[in-house]
């Protein structure tokens, strides 16, 4: 199979990664979630895991420079980079650093992917996550900060990948069925 890339954007508790599993067992990519990274650093207890923990709690970003170095050895260590990215890139600094290691890596973004949400109705997705799996990082003041953080530092990028021609959305408000059907119907065309 050939190499390609895919990203998949959205506000947190879009459910980005529920349709990401999803895509990933259909079009034959792995998935890359700097999020799912992290949590294992977190968990592992390794020096990255610490400094980033503090940084993820409040529900702000975590460096470009860590997050690229991450994203970057797991590429390396794959044999033909099919992947699809879950909630990277975050900021315009790294979309610019991903675009020269899928050239380095000589990968093609094929598509990129927006989940759009009601900001109201996924705040209240992401409180029920936070009793469903106990996550730190899903009390009301950090969910309010990460809404914040994604319409201040991440949304610019809608505007970067429109303009390469690159941008698709996706209405993200259905069932996850009907959120599966259109991404398929997306990515098909
Ligand atoms: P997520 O599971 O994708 O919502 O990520 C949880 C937290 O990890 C975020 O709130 C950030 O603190 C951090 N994080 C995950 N991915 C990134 C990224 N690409 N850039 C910066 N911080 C990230």
């Amino acid at each position: 199979m050939n190499p390609e890339a895919l990203i998949f954007m959205g506000p947190p508790g879009a459910g980005k990664g529920t349709q990401a599993q999803k895509i990933c067992e259909t079009y034959k990519v792995e998935q890359i979630s700097t999020g799912d990274m992290l949590r294992a650093h977190v968990r592992s207890g390794t020096e990255l895991g610490k400094a980033a923990k503090t940084i993820m709690d409040a529900g702000s970003l975590v460096s470009d420079e860590i997050i690229l170095g991450m994203v970057r050895e797991k590429l390396a260590s794959m044999d033909t980079v099919r992947v699809l990215f879950d909630g990277f890139p975050r900021t315009v600094g790294q979309a610019e650093a991903l675009n020269g290691l899928l050239q380095e890596f000589n990968t093609p973004l094929r598509q990129v992917l927006l989940l759009e949400v009601d900001e109201e109705a996924v705040v209240q997705r992401l409180l029920q996550r936070a009793v469903e799996q106990n996550r730190p990082d899903d009390n009301e003041q950090t969910i309010r900060n990460r809404m914040q953080v994604y319409q201040q530092q991440t949304a610019p990028l809608i505007a970067f990948y429109e303009q390469a021609g690159l941008l698709k959305k996706v209405n993200g408000m259905g069932t996850i069925e009907q959120v599966e059907q259109s991404i398929h119907a997306l990515l098909d065309a």
